[in-house]
C-alpha cells in the first residue's frame, strides 16, 4: 500500500520540480533581507545551484526530499507501483547530486544542502526562522559544508 496518495505525491514532485519552490522563496529573501547577495541557478556554475553567494564562495541547494531521496526522512518513501521505475529515477538522482556536490567542493566551492523538510510543515513559521539564521552563521563562517534536516 502507498503511504501517500497519488494526489499527495504528484503535488510533491510538482513542487519539486519546479524552479521557485516556495521554501526556496522564503529563504532567498530571508538571506537578502540579512543583506546577502546572490545569483539564482547560475547557469555558470556547474549543477546549475538553488543559490551562489560567489563573494562568500558558498552555494546553498534546497532538496525536495522526495525527488533527491532523502533517506530515512519521513517525505520520503519509496511508491509502491511502479518500484522498479522509482528506484532506478531517484537513484540517477541521487548518483547526479553526488557528482556536482564531488565537483563542487574539488572546485573551491562550500557547500550547504538544505532538504525541504527543514522548512516545512507544522512549525514553518519557525522552522524557516532557524534554518535562515543557520544558513546565515554558516555563510559568514570559513566551514565547508553544512546540511539542514527536520530535526523531528
Ligand atoms: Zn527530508
Amino acid at each position: 500500500m502507498d503511504i501517500v496518495n497519488s494526489e499527495t505525491r504528484s503535488r510533491m514532485m510538482s513542487g519539486i520540480r519546479s524552479k521557485n519552490t516556495k521554501p526556496e522563496i522564503i529563504i532567498r529573501k530571508g538571506l537578502f533581507n540579512r543583506g546577502l547577495r546572490y545569483r539564482i541557478n547560475d547557469k555558470k556554475v556547474f549543477g546549475k545551484p538553488d543559490i551562489v553567494l560567489k563573494k562568500h564562495k558558498a552555494i546553498i541547494f534546497i532538496h525536495g526530499c522526495f525527488w533527491h531521496g532523502h533517506i530515512g526522512c519521513k517525505n520520503f518513501k519509496m511508491p509502491s507501483s511502479n518500484r522498479e521505475f522509482w528506484v532506478n529515477k531517484i537513484d540517477v538522482n541521487r548518483k547526479r547530486d553526488g557528482e556536482v556536490l564531488n565537483y563542487l567542493h574539488a572546485t573551491g566551492w562550500r557547500i550547504c544542502i538544505v532538504w525541504e523538510c527543514a522548512v516545512r510543515g507544522k512549525y514553518q513559521l519557525n522552522k524557516i526562522d532557524e534554518t535562515i539564521q543557520k544558513l546565515y552563521d554558516w555563510i559568514i563562517s570559513d566551514n565547508i559544508w553544512l546540511e539542514i534536516t527536520s530535526e523531528e
